[in-house]
């Protein structure tokens, strides 16, 4: 199957989870559902079968509170079985709001922001002082890097020389409360992170094939920084960059009209 008509797939999930669990932050996971698609099915070595094989590459989710994309594509790869989607938030599932590494595929825990690319550092280091060649990935949202934390590993990062690692800023340009320069300005962006010492690329977060192409890239002894522009809500249009729906729960007419617009029947 095409990643694009997969994608739309993860994205029904996404919303389905967040209208049965009556939960947030679906525009969150809308925002960042092509990278994860991309990631899974083109650019990580992972094996569902075993999940903690020492050779995996590893995906850190550190925007936790997305979590309803990571279920979907870790259903879609066999990580559980896609039933299992309908008990997220429920008592007692292993799907909670915010990933736990109880889970088969999460690497980490997440959603306290900010602590997820030093996580990456030290699972990249490791893997540097024991000369094993997987890589990490590390997905950060736009207002999560308000967070000290993240540019303590950034430093942290260069120092060592992480080649091994990448960091995804799915920068959709909103955080929980409102627009993420009014919030935080971040800008300039790139020159900071270049000035961390990581060498960055900026894309289009939903073109699958530029976000195929940038792990594809020529060798670099720094830590690499993909810049995502992305939509927040991406996919659905009464949903695209309108951040009430960073917390607003899908109707059953809104599911409807959805799943419409993704072209699923
Ligand atoms: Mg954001």
């Amino acid at each position: 199957m095409k990643t694009q008509k997969i994608a739309a797939l993860l994205r029904l999930n996404a919303i389905e989870m967040s209208h049965n669990a009556k939960a947030a932050h679906l525009a969150s996971s809308l925002s960042c559902i092509d990278i994860l698609t991309v990631l899974y099915e083109k650019i990580l070595k992972i094996n569902p079968k075993r999940p903690n094989e020492q050779h995996r590459d590893r995906f850190i989710l550190s925007k936790g509170h997305a979590a309803t994309s990571l279920y979907a594509i870790l259903a879609y790869r066999g990580f559980f079985k896609k039933n299992y989607l309908k008990t997220y938030g429920k008592k007692g599932s292993l799907l909670e709001e915010h990933p736990t590494p109880k889970l088969n595929g999460v690497e980490a825990a997440t959603g306290s922001l900010g602590h997820g690319l030093s996580v990456g550092c030290g699972i990249a280091l490791s893997a540097k002082i024991s000369s094993k060649k997987f890589k990490t990935v590390v997905l950060m949202g736009d207002g999560e890097c308000n967070e000290g934390a993240v540019w303590e590993a950034a430093l942290f990062a260069s120092s060592k020389k992480l080649n091994n690692l990448y960091a995804i800023v799915d920068f959709n340009n909103w955080q929980g409360i409102g627009r993420t320069k009014d919030i935080l300005q971040l800008h300039p962006f790139k020159k900071k992170w270049e000035s961390f010492g990581w060498k960055v690329i900026e894309i289009n977060g939903h073109d699958h094939k530029k976000i195929e192409k940038v792990f594809k890239n020529k060798k670099t002894n720094k830590p690499i920084l993909i810049i995502a522009k992305t939509i927040k809500g991406r996919g659905v249009s009464f949903m695209e960059d309108d951040n009430n729906w960073h917390y607003r729960v899908p109707s059953k007419s809104d599911l409807i009209k959805a799943k419409r617009e993704l072209g699923i029947k």
